[in-house]
């Protein structure tokens, strides 16, 4: 498999599948370049070994054909700051005659953007006649939109046939694959996995295949009230998915078999309404009176989750355990935050991922703490799940 350091790009035009979804405010400015910024060491390194960076990306959801409120044309002038006015061009189209020319014309160094792929429906249908017409605009392709390779798409992955070995991974994939990989391919044991939110329904498939890899499974959050039902407990108003009351029996049985430590609240925080500034109790998680809901991890469990993260090797953390979006229910999570920060320290691999968790560890000021964050929402899940992903495996079949 070739990849970006062993890849000769001198005088090549490197097509460069990246995420500049980027959003934008009335006036069309740049809110969060966070995608932006995430790419350019990838582009950065195709211009210092003598390519041409041709930029291929979506920005919104265009429904019929163009739209000039999800053009790339608002995120040039950005994009060439980044680069230290490196001189950036857009093609007016993805395809044709007119991108062709530009392209071919791309000098050493020179920075080619395509029009909003999505301004096609050939794109997101993974459409093999368009894949070629993209592929027409460059000699080889760089997948580096880890947030869509669960897709695909034309760009994504359709378009690897037309480059059978000059096809790689930018930075931005390859280390979320180096780090996703650590954990579920060669985990440093004991390995816990912090599962929490809202519900089971949306962590079920993960939670399955992470039975096979963990020593630890800590479940916590809203989750843990179609747990306790299961097993006959009181849960008051307690969040519960009464159609997986089987489905949470079964995961108990079968981390009994697999040999995997099952950690659950033994005691919760309760509220009398769904607020910050509800009346609050500690109860025992399967005693919870009728009119209150628990809403956070008690002292007790706390205490538990800590002492297990604190002796993990590898510890991966999705969803968190709580309200955490309320002051007084947020406890339980910032103190999983704070033992992922301590276990780090004293050598293991954290990996954070999930849309809330991030946005946990950063509430808390954690982000410098952890291994690795993961901003990929739906490619990361399906990855966890265990499913292939078509935009990574378009690049490692041979
Ligand atoms: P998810 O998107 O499934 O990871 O769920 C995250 C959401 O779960 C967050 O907004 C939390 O506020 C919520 N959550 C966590 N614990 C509870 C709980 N005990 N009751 C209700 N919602 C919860």
């Amino acid at each position: 498999m070739q990849t970006i350091e062993t890849y000769d790009f001198s005088g090549k035009k490197a097509l460069i599948r990246v995420d500049f979804n980027v959003p934008l405010n009335e006036n069309f400015e740049i809110t969060d370049d966070t995608r932006m910024r995430a790419a350019l060491p990838t582009i950065k390194k195709v211009i210092e070994k003598g390519g041409s960076p041709i930029i291929m990306s979506h920005l919104g959801r265009p429904k019929n054909g163009p739209e000039d409120k999800f053009s790339l044309r608002h995120i040039v002038q950005h994009l060439s700051d980044l680069l230290d006015g490196t001189t950036v061009n857009i093609a007016p189209d993805c395809i044709g005659d007119e991108a062709k020319v530009m392209a071919s014309e791309l000098k050493a160094g020179e920075v080619l953007i395509l029009e909003n792929l999505r301004f096609y429906k050939e794109e997101t249908k993974g459409d093999e006649d368009f894949a070629k017409k993209l592929a027409e605009n460059g000699d080889c392709w760089i997948n580096d939109a880890f947030g869509t390779a669960h897709r695909a798409h034309a760009s994504t992955a359709i378009i690897a046939k037309f480059f059978p070995n000059d096809k790689m991974f930018g930075y931005v994939i390859g280390s979320e694959l180096e780090s996703l990989d650590k954990v579920l391919k060669a985990p440093a044991k004991p390995f816990t996995a912090i599962m929490g939110g809202a519900k089971v329904s949306s962590k079920i498939t993960i939670i399955e295949n992470m039975l096979d890899k963990v020593d630890n499974l800590i479940i916590g959050g809203g989750m843990t009230f179609t747990f306790v039902k299961a097993q006959g407990g009181k849960i008051g108003n307690s969040i519960c998915e009464d159609e997986y009351l089987e489905t949470a029996l079964n995961i108990i049985k079968l981390a009994k078999e697999k040999g995997v430590q099952l950690v659950m609240a033994t005691d919760v925080l309760a509220a009398d309404n769904f607020s910050n500034d509800a009346n609050t109790q500690i109860v025992p998680a399967n005693e919870i009176p009728d009119g209150w809901e628990g809403l956070d991890a008690g002292p007790e469990s706390i205490e538990i989750f800590k002492k297990v993260i604190e002796e993990s090797g590898t510890i991966l953390w999705n969803g968190p355990v709580g309200v955490f979006e309320f002051e007084t229910f947020e406890k339980g999570s910032r103190a999983i935050a704070d033992a992922i920060g301590t276990a780090t320290a004293k050598g293991a691999f954290s990996l954070i991922g999930g849309g809330d968790s991030v946005a946990c560890i950063n509430k808390f000021n954690k982000a410098e703490e952890v291994s690795y964050i993961s901003t990929a929402g739906g490619a990361l899940l399906e990855y966890l799940e265990g499913k292939e992903l078509p935009g990574v495996a378009a690049v490692r079949e041979q």
